[in-house]
């Protein structure tokens, strides 16, 4: 059944401010890499916008009007609006956010729909940071949650998994499902680092979050280890019935952002593990959306590598 892989033109044009990490360039290597790479049973497909129920699902009402004003503001001044230190939205940073979000809607509709078996979203602006009522950290919709809430309401599923490997935690997808008993959050990130939660004692309402902050400087045999002794045997036991993955791959030892210290097989082998457990638990689904990573040439050869065991196995 292969892989999908979902983009847009609108990805490269959700504009921020000169060297800002999170940057256009992040998309266009990717998918080079990804074309480079020739996958066999890899169909492209261009994501469509998320609708604003889709939206609400997950966010207050307040957060869409506000992200709509500050894109009002931005096209009448042709500019960038700020809406925090980090956080920016040019003329076409709305319809980007829109079509990210509706990218992993797309693609968990066509995977529980079994057009494909698993599916990529080569997406920007990032969303793990985005909480109900905030944009932070690079992100103004949560993607992720958007694409989990979409499955749980209008895909009939009860049991849907999140493994973010991030380096950073996904501090606004922990908010927004820590009273969902229907959703296991699992995240693997260094602390002490942005955005300052994540700690093992955050467990969620139904013990349905796992947390496994590392220390600057772990390498491959600590997170390794989080994912055997923690985070896999807790998704073994969920057995969800989608697995989604925050995939950021900013914990590469190259990625000028953080200090932990993964490299290309690290990747490899996070994502073989994940592709078994959602075997084990009889599909085999996977849904995987791009988050972090600031090194290009990690980025692409992490993304690429990660692609390919989805696609292989
Ligand atoms: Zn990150």
């Amino acid at each position: 059944m292969g892989i999908g892989l979902y983009h847009h033109p609108l990805f490269a044009r959700h504009a921020v401010p000169q060297g800002h990490p999170e940057r256009p360039e992040r998309v266009r290597v990717i998918e080079a890499a990804l074309k480079k790479a020739a996958l066999p049973e890899a169909s492209w497909h261009e994501a469509g916008a998320a609708k604003e129920k889709d939206i609400l699902r997950v966010h207050d009402p307040a957060h869409l009007e506000s992200l709509k004003a500050a894109d009002q503001q931005a096209r009448k001044g042709g500019g960038l609006v700020s809406l925090d230190a980090d956080t920016w939205m040019g003329p076409e940073s709305l319809a980007a956010a829109l079509h990210a979000a509706g990218a992993g809607i797309m693609s968990t509709r066509a995977v529980l729909a079994g057009t494909h078996l698993r599916a990529f979203c080569i997406v920007r602006p990032p969303g793990h940071h985005a909480e109900q009522a905030r944009a932070m950290g690079f992100c103004l919709f949560n993607n992720v949650a958007i694409a989990a809430a979409w499955a749980l309401e209008e895909g009939g599923l009860s049991r849907v998994a999140i493994v973010d490997f991030d380096v950073h935690h996904g501090n606004g997808t922990q908010a927004i499902f820590w009273n969902e008993p229907r959703v296991l959050y699992c995240s693997s990130h260094q602390s002490p680092a942005y955005p300052g939660t994540g700690e093992e004692t955050e467990r969620g309402a139904h013990d349905n979050i796992v947390n496994c902050p590392l220390p600057p400087g772990s390498g491959g045999e600590a997170f390794r280890a989080a994912y055997r002794e923690r985070i896999l045997p807790a998704l073994a036991a969920f057995a969800p019935e989608l697995l989604l993955i925050s995939a950021g791959f900013d914990a590469h030892a190259a990625d000028p952002l953080a200090s932990l210290r993964l490299h290309e097989d690290d990747y490899a082998w996070v994502t073989l593990e994940l592709v078994k457990i959602s075997e084990k638990a009889g599909h085999g689904r996977i849904v995987s959306m791009l988050e972090g990573g600031y090194d290009l040439e990690a980025l692409a050869a992490s993304s690429a590598v990660h692609v390919r065991v989805l696609t292989e196995r």
